[in-house]
């Protein structure tokens, strides 16, 4: 199986630099491939904008979806771009593995996606959702909080986690075909002891293992 880890947290040494690892580990000596793009690690650029392209089709009005319709049938995208594509298109399964900012992703982790998934070569001309390019792929969030399991419930403070990663399930990766796996969740691993925070990195390992075999989940039900 092919896998790829995108990682987005800016300290190796986080709890988050933590799974990451452990996933490289753990999948590889399972037998799989894997490949990473470690966003902090590489220095990637998540403002998105005309350096996108090696040349634009519109150079006096800039719009990034005509661009990508263009650079899609000219191979005209940056080469930073380009490689990151790439690894989508190369991949069986996609692990995101982050830290849950502002209910979101952070900002290098969605300005990766805001970039690189681009109309024409990722989706569009009625490729999308059950048609989707990455139709067979599937893809896995990985994400810790500061809060507690719950905070993250209907009637707890923060409500669902469903709900807070349905735009991410069903606007990103549903959207582009991908089939979503159950998320691998850790409520506040700053909060927990050693003990529990191995004890979570055992479960990921032991989840890991098993991987090739998972079925994905009804995102609808995340709502
Ligand atoms: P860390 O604090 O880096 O790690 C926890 C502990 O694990 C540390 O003591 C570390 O030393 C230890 N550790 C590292 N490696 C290992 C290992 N191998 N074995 C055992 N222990 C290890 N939280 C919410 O709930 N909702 C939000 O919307 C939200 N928004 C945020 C927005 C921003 C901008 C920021 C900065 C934080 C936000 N948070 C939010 C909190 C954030 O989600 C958590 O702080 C984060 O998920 C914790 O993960 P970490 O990897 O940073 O943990």
């Amino acid at each position: 199986m092919k896998v790829l880890i995108v990682y987005a947290h800016p300290e190796p040494q986080s709890f988050n630099g933590a799974m990451y690892r452990q996933a490289i580990e753990s999948l590889q000596h399972a037998g799989h491939e894997v490949r990473v793009a470690d966003l902090t690690g590489q220095q990637f650029d998540p403002v998105s904008g005309r350096h996108n392209f090696r040349t634009l089709n519109e150079p006096d009005f800039f719009k990034q979806q005509l661009e990508e319709l263009h650079a899609s049938r000219t191979g005209g995208f940056a080469a930073e771009i380009a490689a990151e594509q790439e690894k989508l298109e190369w991949c069986d399964i996609m692990i995101w593995q982050f830290p849950l900012w502002w209910f979101s992703v952070p900002a290098i982790l969605k300005g990766w996606v805001d970039r690189v998934f681009a109309m024409g070569r990722i989706y569009g001309a009625g490729r999308l959702y059950a048609n989707g390019t990455f139709k067979g792929k599937r893809a896995l969030l990985s994400v810790t909080m500061g809060g507690a399991a719950a905070d993250y419930i209907d009637g707890g403070l923060n409500g669902e986690l469903a709900g807070i990663l349905r735009p991410l399930h069903r606007g990103i990766l549903e959207f582009t075909g991908f089939t979503v796996l159950e998320p691998q969740v850790v409520y506040g691993p700053a909060r927990l002891d050693e003990q529990a925070r191995r004890t979570e990195l055992q479960r990921w390992h032991e989840r890991l293992l098993q991987l090739e075999n998972e079925q994905g989940i009804e995102v609808g039900r995340y709502r």
